[in-house]
Protein backbone atom coordinates (compact mmCIF):
# COMPACT_ATOMS: atom_id res chain seq x y z
CA UNK A 1 0.00 0.00 0.00
CA UNK A 2 1.57 3.77 -0.76
CA UNK A 3 1.25 6.01 2.39
CA UNK A 4 1.83 9.79 2.12
CA UNK A 5 3.38 10.98 5.22
CA UNK A 6 0.94 13.26 7.19
CA UNK A 7 4.17 15.66 7.12
CA UNK A 8 3.53 15.85 3.18
CA UNK A 9 0.24 15.98 2.61
CA UNK A 10 0.64 19.45 1.87
CA UNK A 11 -1.26 20.97 5.32
CA UNK A 12 1.38 22.54 7.03
CA UNK A 13 0.98 19.00 9.16
CA UNK A 14 3.84 18.33 11.59
CA UNK A 15 5.00 16.29 13.93
CA UNK A 16 3.27 15.48 17.19
CA UNK A 17 0.23 16.10 15.23
CA UNK A 18 -3.12 17.91 17.62
CA UNK A 19 -6.19 17.58 16.33
CA UNK A 20 -8.85 19.47 18.48
CA UNK A 21 -12.34 21.13 18.46
CA UNK A 22 -15.49 20.12 19.53
CA UNK A 23 -17.29 16.96 19.37
CA UNK A 24 -20.13 18.37 17.33
CA UNK A 25 -20.37 21.65 15.85
CA UNK A 26 -23.45 22.98 17.74
CA UNK A 27 -23.98 26.19 16.61
CA UNK A 28 -21.98 29.49 14.60
CA UNK A 29 -20.97 31.19 18.18
CA UNK A 30 -20.21 27.60 19.87
CA UNK A 31 -17.32 26.94 16.88
CA UNK A 32 -16.38 30.88 17.03
CA UNK A 33 -15.75 30.65 20.93
CA UNK A 34 -13.83 27.41 20.78
CA UNK A 35 -11.62 28.20 17.59
CA UNK A 36 -10.95 31.56 19.24
CA UNK A 37 -9.95 29.70 22.34
CA UNK A 38 -7.47 27.62 20.39
CA UNK A 39 -6.07 30.11 18.86
CA UNK A 40 -3.15 30.14 21.45
CA UNK A 41 -3.05 26.15 21.39
CA UNK A 42 -0.94 23.88 19.88
CA UNK A 43 -3.43 22.74 17.42
CA UNK A 44 -3.08 22.17 13.93
CA UNK A 45 -6.10 20.06 12.80
CA UNK A 46 -9.52 21.77 13.55
CA UNK A 47 -11.92 19.07 14.44
CA UNK A 48 -15.80 18.53 14.74
CA UNK A 49 -18.69 16.38 13.90
CA UNK A 50 -21.43 17.61 11.78
CA UNK A 51 -23.42 14.21 11.37
CA UNK A 52 -23.28 12.77 14.34
CA UNK A 53 -23.68 8.80 14.68
CA UNK A 54 -26.26 9.03 17.72
CA UNK A 55 -26.75 5.22 19.38
CA UNK A 56 -30.66 6.17 20.03
CA UNK A 57 -32.42 8.87 17.96
CA UNK A 58 -33.76 11.87 19.41
CA UNK A 59 -30.36 12.99 20.66
CA UNK A 60 -28.32 15.79 19.00
CA UNK A 61 -27.57 14.26 15.45
CA UNK A 62 -25.27 17.20 14.34
CA UNK A 63 -26.27 20.35 12.03
CA UNK A 64 -25.24 18.91 8.64
CA UNK A 65 -24.44 20.84 5.96
CA UNK A 66 -24.69 24.47 7.40
CA UNK A 67 -22.45 23.97 10.16
CA UNK A 68 -19.70 23.20 7.15
CA UNK A 69 -20.22 26.59 6.38
CA UNK A 70 -19.20 27.47 9.93
CA UNK A 71 -16.13 25.30 10.33
CA UNK A 72 -14.96 27.11 7.18
CA UNK A 73 -14.88 30.47 8.60
CA UNK A 74 -12.86 28.76 12.12
CA UNK A 75 -10.57 27.82 9.28
CA UNK A 76 -9.81 31.26 7.78
CA UNK A 77 -9.83 32.48 11.83
CA UNK A 78 -7.79 29.89 13.73
CA UNK A 79 -5.38 29.49 10.27
CA UNK A 80 -5.35 25.41 10.47
CA UNK A 81 -7.05 22.88 7.92
CA UNK A 82 -10.40 21.61 9.20
CA UNK A 83 -11.58 17.99 9.55
CA UNK A 84 -15.10 16.35 9.33
CA UNK A 85 -16.66 13.02 9.56
CA UNK A 86 -18.53 11.41 6.94
CA UNK A 87 -20.22 8.37 7.26
CA UNK A 88 -21.86 7.91 3.83
CA UNK A 89 -21.68 9.35 -0.13
CA UNK A 90 -23.99 12.29 0.42
CA UNK A 91 -21.39 13.16 3.50
CA UNK A 92 -18.28 12.76 1.00
CA UNK A 93 -19.91 14.68 -1.68
CA UNK A 94 -21.43 17.79 0.75
CA UNK A 95 -17.51 17.69 2.46
CA UNK A 96 -16.10 18.11 -0.74
CA UNK A 97 -17.92 20.67 -1.88
CA UNK A 98 -17.30 22.82 1.40
CA UNK A 99 -13.30 21.84 0.92
CA UNK A 100 -13.17 20.26 3.82
CA UNK A 101 -8.94 19.47 4.34
CA UNK A 102 -9.39 16.05 5.76
CA UNK A 103 -12.18 13.39 6.42
CA UNK A 104 -12.40 10.96 8.88
CA UNK A 105 -14.64 8.06 8.92
CA UNK A 106 -15.82 7.03 12.51
CA UNK A 107 -16.08 3.93 14.40
CA UNK A 108 -19.56 3.08 13.44
CA UNK A 109 -19.00 3.57 9.74
CA UNK A 110 -15.24 1.55 9.90
CA UNK A 111 -17.09 -0.82 11.04
CA UNK A 112 -19.40 -2.10 8.63
CA UNK A 113 -17.44 -2.70 4.81
CA UNK A 114 -20.72 -1.43 2.88
CA UNK A 115 -20.36 2.06 4.30
CA UNK A 116 -16.16 1.95 3.59
CA UNK A 117 -17.08 0.89 -0.03
CA UNK A 118 -19.66 3.36 -0.51
CA UNK A 119 -17.30 6.38 0.94
CA UNK A 120 -14.07 5.02 -1.26
CA UNK A 121 -16.37 4.82 -4.33
CA UNK A 122 -17.29 8.51 -3.82
CA UNK A 123 -13.55 9.40 -3.38
CA UNK A 124 -12.35 7.81 -6.73
CA UNK A 125 -10.16 10.10 -8.42
CA UNK A 126 -10.07 12.86 -4.91
CA UNK A 127 -7.03 13.52 -3.52
CA UNK A 128 -8.12 14.11 -0.06
CA UNK A 129 -6.60 12.71 3.22
CA UNK A 130 -8.79 10.58 4.81
CA UNK A 131 -8.49 9.44 8.54
CA UNK A 132 -10.14 6.14 9.80
CA UNK A 133 -10.74 5.05 13.49
CA UNK A 134 -10.85 1.48 14.46
CA UNK A 135 -13.96 -0.28 14.09
CA UNK A 136 -15.98 -0.46 17.22
CA UNK A 137 -14.44 -4.26 17.96
CA UNK A 138 -11.10 -5.23 18.13
CA UNK A 139 -10.73 -6.76 14.63
CA UNK A 140 -7.73 -5.75 13.47
CA UNK A 141 -8.44 -7.10 9.63
CA UNK A 142 -11.67 -5.39 9.11
CA UNK A 143 -9.71 -1.78 10.27
CA UNK A 144 -6.88 -2.86 7.58
CA UNK A 145 -9.64 -3.48 5.14
CA UNK A 146 -11.18 -0.10 5.35
CA UNK A 147 -7.48 1.07 4.32
CA UNK A 148 -7.33 -1.43 1.55
CA UNK A 149 -10.71 -0.09 0.12
CA UNK A 150 -9.54 3.43 0.20
CA UNK A 151 -6.53 2.79 -1.07
CA UNK A 152 -7.78 0.96 -4.10
CA UNK A 153 -10.44 4.24 -4.63
CA UNK A 154 -6.62 5.97 -5.16
CA UNK A 155 -6.40 7.78 -1.56
CA UNK A 156 -2.56 7.48 0.22
CA UNK A 157 -3.22 10.26 2.37
CA UNK A 158 -4.31 8.00 5.17
CA UNK A 159 -3.76 8.15 8.78
CA UNK A 160 -5.38 5.56 11.95
CA UNK A 161 -7.04 6.94 14.91
CA UNK A 162 -7.50 4.48 17.89
CA UNK A 163 -10.31 5.57 20.09
CA UNK A 164 -10.39 2.22 22.00
CA UNK A 165 -13.10 -0.81 21.72
CA UNK A 166 -16.30 -1.62 23.21
CA UNK A 167 -16.53 -3.65 25.95
CA UNK A 168 -19.07 -4.71 28.11
CA UNK A 169 -17.21 -5.66 30.87
CA UNK A 170 -14.80 -2.80 31.06
CA UNK A 171 -15.54 -0.16 33.82
CA UNK A 172 -12.21 1.82 33.37
CA UNK A 173 -12.97 3.01 29.90
CA UNK A 174 -15.70 4.27 27.85
CA UNK A 175 -13.73 2.22 24.78
CA UNK A 176 -11.06 0.26 26.15
CA UNK A 177 -7.31 0.61 24.76
CA UNK A 178 -5.73 -1.62 23.19
CA UNK A 179 -2.24 -0.92 22.22
CA UNK A 180 -0.80 -3.89 20.53
CA UNK A 181 -3.37 -3.30 17.86
CA UNK A 182 -2.31 0.00 15.94
CA UNK A 183 1.48 -1.34 16.67
CA UNK A 184 0.62 -3.96 14.74
CA UNK A 185 -1.29 -2.17 12.09
CA UNK A 186 1.82 -0.17 11.95
CA UNK A 187 3.49 -2.96 11.06
CA UNK A 188 1.21 -4.30 8.67
CA UNK A 189 0.80 -0.88 6.72
CA UNK A 190 4.80 0.82 6.80
CA UNK A 191 4.24 4.51 6.73
CA UNK A 192 1.03 4.94 8.08
CA UNK A 193 0.80 7.32 11.23
CA UNK A 194 -1.80 6.16 14.04
CA UNK A 195 -3.22 8.73 16.31
CA UNK A 196 -4.24 8.92 19.75
CA UNK A 197 -8.60 9.72 20.74
CA UNK A 198 -8.14 9.68 23.88
CA UNK A 199 -11.52 11.28 24.15
CA UNK A 200 -13.26 8.33 23.25
CA UNK A 201 -11.26 5.94 24.96
CA UNK A 202 -11.60 7.71 28.50
CA UNK A 203 -15.31 9.04 28.11
CA UNK A 204 -14.29 11.62 30.93
CA UNK A 205 -12.03 13.73 30.87
CA UNK A 206 -9.74 13.54 34.06
CA UNK A 207 -8.33 10.46 32.54
CA UNK A 208 -7.23 12.40 28.82
CA UNK A 209 -3.69 13.28 30.32
CA UNK A 210 -2.68 9.64 31.16
CA UNK A 211 -4.11 8.36 27.94
CA UNK A 212 -2.25 10.72 26.17
CA UNK A 213 0.83 10.13 27.64
CA UNK A 214 0.24 5.91 27.32
CA UNK A 215 -0.08 6.47 23.90
CA UNK A 216 2.82 8.42 23.23
CA UNK A 217 4.87 5.83 24.92
CA UNK A 218 3.76 3.04 22.92
CA UNK A 219 4.80 5.92 20.17
CA UNK A 220 1.62 6.76 18.40
CA UNK A 221 1.70 9.72 16.15
CA UNK A 222 -0.43 12.39 17.41
CA UNK A 223 -3.30 13.25 19.48
CA UNK A 224 -7.31 14.05 18.97
CA UNK A 225 -8.56 15.43 21.96
CA UNK A 226 -12.43 16.73 22.10
CA UNK A 227 -12.44 20.21 23.17
CA UNK A 228 -15.52 22.16 24.17
CA UNK A 229 -15.99 26.21 25.49
CA UNK A 230 -17.91 25.16 27.80
CA UNK A 231 -18.27 21.34 27.94
CA UNK A 232 -20.50 20.72 31.04
CA UNK A 233 -23.31 21.93 28.43
CA UNK A 234 -21.87 20.59 24.99
CA UNK A 235 -24.68 18.32 23.46
CA UNK A 236 -22.74 15.28 22.76
CA UNK A 237 -20.01 13.68 24.97
CA UNK A 238 -20.46 16.18 27.39
CA UNK A 239 -18.72 14.92 29.95
CA UNK A 240 -14.85 14.04 28.19
CA UNK A 241 -14.68 17.12 26.52
CA UNK A 242 -12.00 19.70 27.72
CA UNK A 243 -11.36 23.38 27.59
CA UNK A 244 -8.61 24.86 25.05
CA UNK A 245 -7.57 26.22 28.57
CA UNK A 246 -7.39 22.31 30.08
CA UNK A 247 -6.07 21.33 26.98
CA UNK A 248 -3.00 23.65 26.82
CA UNK A 249 -2.38 22.08 30.50
CA UNK A 250 -2.49 18.83 29.29
CA UNK A 251 -0.73 19.14 26.19
CA UNK A 252 2.45 21.28 27.99
CA UNK A 253 2.32 18.01 30.58
CA UNK A 254 2.94 15.57 27.92
CA UNK A 255 6.33 14.02 27.41
CA UNK A 256 7.03 13.93 23.77
CA UNK A 257 10.49 11.22 22.96
CA UNK A 258 12.22 10.96 19.78
CA UNK A 259 12.24 8.27 18.10
CA UNK A 260 15.41 6.13 17.23
CA UNK A 261 16.04 7.18 13.95
CA UNK A 262 16.21 10.54 14.91
CA UNK A 263 19.52 9.47 16.81
CA UNK A 264 21.12 6.00 14.96
CA UNK A 265 23.83 6.82 17.78
CA UNK A 266 21.83 5.43 20.26
CA UNK A 267 21.71 2.06 18.50
CA UNK A 268 25.01 1.06 19.43
CA UNK A 269 25.05 2.00 22.79
CA UNK A 270 21.81 0.05 23.15
CA UNK A 271 23.35 -2.75 21.41
CA UNK A 272 25.42 -3.12 24.53
CA UNK A 273 22.32 -3.89 26.93
CA UNK A 274 20.65 -5.76 24.28
CA UNK A 275 23.43 -8.45 23.79
CA UNK A 276 22.69 -8.97 27.41
CA UNK A 277 19.00 -9.11 27.05
CA UNK A 278 19.22 -11.83 23.91
CA UNK A 279 21.95 -14.01 26.43
CA UNK A 280 19.51 -14.07 29.36
CA UNK A 281 16.72 -14.83 26.98
CA UNK A 282 18.49 -17.78 26.00
CA UNK A 283 19.12 -19.22 29.22
CA UNK A 284 15.44 -18.39 29.93
CA UNK A 285 14.08 -20.95 26.88
CA UNK A 286 17.05 -23.30 28.49
CA UNK A 287 15.59 -23.45 31.58
CA UNK A 288 11.95 -23.77 30.50
CA UNK A 289 12.82 -26.36 27.62
CA UNK A 290 14.52 -28.62 30.75
CA UNK A 291 11.36 -27.66 32.78
CA UNK A 292 8.98 -29.04 30.20
CA UNK A 293 11.23 -32.45 30.22
CA UNK A 294 10.54 -33.14 33.85
CA UNK A 295 7.20 -32.08 33.33
CA UNK A 296 6.91 -35.24 30.72
CA UNK A 297 8.68 -37.11 32.96
CA UNK A 298 5.84 -36.83 35.52
CA UNK A 299 3.06 -37.41 32.93
CA UNK A 300 4.98 -40.60 32.16
CA UNK A 301 4.32 -41.53 35.83
CA UNK A 302 1.38 -40.51 36.15
CA UNK A 303 0.29 -42.47 33.17
CA UNK A 304 1.80 -45.56 34.27
CA UNK A 305 -0.21 -45.05 37.84
CA UNK A 306 -3.46 -43.96 36.17
CA UNK A 307 -3.11 -40.36 37.97
CA UNK A 308 -4.90 -37.35 37.08
CA UNK A 309 -3.00 -34.86 35.14
CA UNK A 310 -4.27 -31.44 37.32
CA UNK A 311 -3.69 -32.01 40.49
CA UNK A 312 -4.93 -29.10 41.93
CA UNK A 313 -2.74 -29.00 45.87
CA UNK A 314 0.10 -28.95 43.87
CA UNK A 315 -0.39 -26.40 41.93
CA UNK A 316 -2.34 -24.22 44.46
CA UNK A 317 1.23 -24.92 46.76
CA UNK A 318 3.09 -23.75 43.08
CA UNK A 319 1.40 -20.61 42.77
CA UNK A 320 1.51 -19.37 46.43
CA UNK A 321 5.49 -19.78 46.50
CA UNK A 322 6.20 -18.57 43.18
CA UNK A 323 4.08 -15.49 43.64
CA UNK A 324 5.69 -14.80 47.27
CA UNK A 325 8.61 -15.63 45.59
CA UNK A 326 8.25 -13.14 42.28
CA UNK A 327 7.01 -10.41 44.49
CA UNK A 328 10.47 -10.41 47.05
CA UNK A 329 11.91 -9.58 43.68
CA UNK A 330 10.06 -6.78 42.78
CA UNK A 331 7.73 -8.54 40.07
CA UNK A 332 4.33 -7.69 40.30
CA UNK A 333 1.35 -10.28 41.65
CA UNK A 334 -0.39 -9.98 38.28
CA UNK A 335 2.93 -10.55 36.02
CA UNK A 336 3.80 -13.99 38.42
CA UNK A 337 0.00 -14.88 38.06
CA UNK A 338 0.22 -14.34 34.17
CA UNK A 339 3.47 -16.31 33.71
CA UNK A 340 2.60 -19.05 36.45
CA UNK A 341 -0.46 -19.72 34.40
CA UNK A 342 0.95 -19.73 30.66
CA UNK A 343 3.61 -22.39 31.89
CA UNK A 344 1.00 -24.29 33.74
CA UNK A 345 -1.30 -24.44 30.58
CA UNK A 346 1.47 -25.58 28.01
CA UNK A 347 2.38 -28.40 30.95
CA UNK A 348 -0.93 -29.74 31.27
CA UNK A 349 -1.73 -29.61 27.42
CA UNK A 350 1.65 -31.13 26.94
CA UNK A 351 0.99 -33.66 29.72
CA UNK A 352 -2.56 -34.47 27.99
CA UNK A 353 -0.86 -35.07 24.23
CA UNK A 354 1.56 -37.56 26.07
CA UNK A 355 -2.12 -39.42 26.99
CA UNK A 356 -3.83 -39.14 23.81
CA UNK A 357 -0.60 -40.27 22.16
CA UNK A 358 -0.16 -43.62 24.18
CA UNK A 359 -4.08 -44.29 24.29
CA UNK A 360 -3.25 -44.09 20.27
CA UNK A 361 -0.96 -46.45 20.49
CA UNK A 362 -2.61 -48.86 22.61
CA UNK A 363 -5.23 -48.84 20.20
CA UNK A 364 -3.20 -49.88 17.35
C1 LIG B 1 -16.36 11.50 17.37
O1 LIG B 1 -15.16 11.61 17.07
O2 LIG B 1 -17.02 12.42 17.84
C2 LIG B 1 -16.98 10.17 17.23
C3 LIG B 1 -18.26 10.00 16.94
O3 LIG B 1 -16.13 9.20 17.49
P1 LIG B 1 -16.17 7.59 17.31
O4 LIG B 1 -16.45 7.32 15.87
O5 LIG B 1 -14.79 7.22 17.73
O6 LIG B 1 -17.21 7.08 18.26
MN1 LIG C 1 -17.50 12.58 20.38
Amino acid sequence: MNITDIEDWGLGLEKHLLIAGPCSAESPEQIDEISKGLKSSQVQLFRAGVWKPRTRPGSFEGKGEEALGWMEIARENLGVPITVEVANAEHVEQALKASVDVLWIGARTSVNPFSVQEISDALQGVDIPVMVKNPINPDLQLWLGAFERLNKAGIHKMAAIHRGFADPYEKRYRNKPEWSMPIHLKRTIPGLSVICDPSHIAGTREIIASISQRALNFGLDGLMIETHHDPDNALSDAKQQVTPDVLNIIYESLIFRDTMDEHPEAISELDKFRDNVDLLDSQLLELLAERFEIIKNIGEYKMEHNLAVYQPDRWQNVMESRIKAGMQKNLTEKFMKNLLFAIHEESVKKQEAQLKETRSKQSV
